[in-house]
């Protein structure tokens, strides 16, 4: 189902043994069994022209296209995902004791997650490649994210999630057409689910047999954040893990951008963070491990609840060469977070940022971040998504009858 067209990348390579295969629907080397990941000529890329391209390119993720997958010339499906504001966090910085503090604010996408990056290609490749069905196992945001993209790709849809997900993510799902399937389990049931309908139907899974190209689609929050930073690293970034893409991704693009000469070459450090109650990646690093021991997740961040995560050893990699950390928060702390953000930013965001803000505090207390450092924390979802997080947590301040007097006693009161 290969199409000449797909010029970019060169090549599928093994993250293992580094064995190269076509540009396919494959995702693991038949030699070792490690997982492909797409490789580029970056030889052939140019950091001047790099840059030049990104700032006549549209305002969206393709801006970055000689170093995504599917290269130049290809028809994507594009609902205008990424180029999301970098914004400096000063207040919020002023109260963590953090001098340079940006926020990377990915909870204004299409679907409102940063998962339209990711869909974004995968849903392009699907279509390249001839599918016409795409599925994914989700958490919540990628079924959002993958039933827009396939519903403006014209494609059928059909998106596992488990049964006891957030209502938004259920009801926009099906909203925009998809065939939502709901599964009787935690996401790893509904992940080893797929994986076994993915043996059984010509279905593209934009996070298994898409799974080398969608993870790339994170790339560009790395690119974007250097290019809003005036084309510079920063210093340190503050990453969420759920399968740890993510966070391997944002490294991938600072190296790249340093190998091809877009930016000057610096040491900057990646940070993952964790619920308390999912945390095998951030317990691995705390223990030295270099496995990853699968939990049985217990948190409300939902969509960073994957027990046994695909990337975790990466993430882990990640973190300790570049000097880096993992953390956890518990579960009250992911609700400071998100209301820590929004009184302070005025940026609302789902569980998941909640526990990248809680972790970034954490760290700026226990001195893990100096407060000159030059840190991006990531936001990667919208808090109206999961709004039954605050639920009892956050109360209106008065109650009062439609009576002037009865209001005034109470606010001087
Ligand atoms: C999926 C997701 C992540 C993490 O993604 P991985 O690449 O799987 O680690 C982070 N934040 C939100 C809101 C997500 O939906
Ligand atoms: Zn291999």
């Amino acid at each position: 189902m290969t199409s000449s067209r797909v010029a970019t990348p060169a090549a599928l390579q093994c993250r293992i043994c580094g064995a190269q295969y076509a540009v396919e629907p494959l995702t693991i080397c038949e030699e070792c069994f490690g997982p492909l990941e797409p490789a580029y000529d970056l030889q052939s890329v140019d950091g001047e022209k790099f840059r030049a391209d990104a700032a006549a390119g549209p305002r969206s993720l393709w801006r970055y296209e000689q170093l995504l997958p599917g290269g130049p010339g290809i028809e994507r499906v594009d609902l205008g995902a990424g180029f999301t504001p970098l914004r400096k966090a000063d207040n919020l910085g002023e109260r963590l004791g953090l001098k340079r503090l940006w926020i990377k604010d990915d909870s204004v996408n299409p679907s409102y997650s940063f998962k339209d990056r990711v869909v974004s290609v995968a849903v392009t490749m699907a279509r390249e490649f001839g599918f016409k069905a795409v599925s994914c196992a989700s958490t919540g945001n990628l079924a959002n994210a993958t039933a827009a993209h396939a519903a403006k790709a014209k494609l059928e849809c059909y998106v596992f999630v488990p049964e006891d997900l957030e209502r938004a993510k259920i009801l926009a799902t099906e909203a925009y057409g998809a065939k939502v399937v709901a599964v009787k389990g935690n996401y790893d049931d509904v992940n080893r689910l797929c994986s076994e309908v993915a043996e059984a139907l010509p279905w593209a899974f934009v996070n298994v047999n898409m799974r080398p190209y969608y993870a790339e689609g994170s790339k560009s929050l790395g690119f974007e954040t250097a290019e809003q930073l005036g084309w510079r690293l920063p210093d340190h970034v503050v990453v969420p893990i759920a399968s740890g893409a993510l966070m391997t991704k944002i490294h991938r693009a600072f190296s790249e951008l340093i190998a091809v000469g877009a930016v000057e070459e610096k040491a900057y450090r990646v940070s993952g963070a964790q619920p308390e109650g999912c945390r095998p990646v951030a317990q691995a690093f705390l223990d030295g491990a270099t496995e990853v021991t699968p939990v049985k997740p217990d948190t409300i961040a939902r969509s960073l609840a994957i027990g046994s995560p695909a990337d975790g050893i990466f993430a882990l990699e990640v973190a300790r060469k570049t000097g880096g950390h993992i953390g956890w928060c518990t579960e009250m702390e992911i609700r400071e977070g998100i209301e820590l953000l929004a009184s302070t930013e005025g940026v609302f965001t789902e569980t998941a940022g909640g526990v990248t803000i809680a972790n970034l505090k954490r760290m700026a207390e226990q001195g893990i971040i100096d407060p000159e450092e030059e840190t991006v924390a990531y936001i990667t979802g919208n808090g109206y998504k999961t709004i039954e997080a605050l639920e009892g947590y956050l109360e209106p301040t008065y109650n009062v009858a439609a009576d002037l007097d009865e209001f005034l006693a109470l606010l001087n009161g």
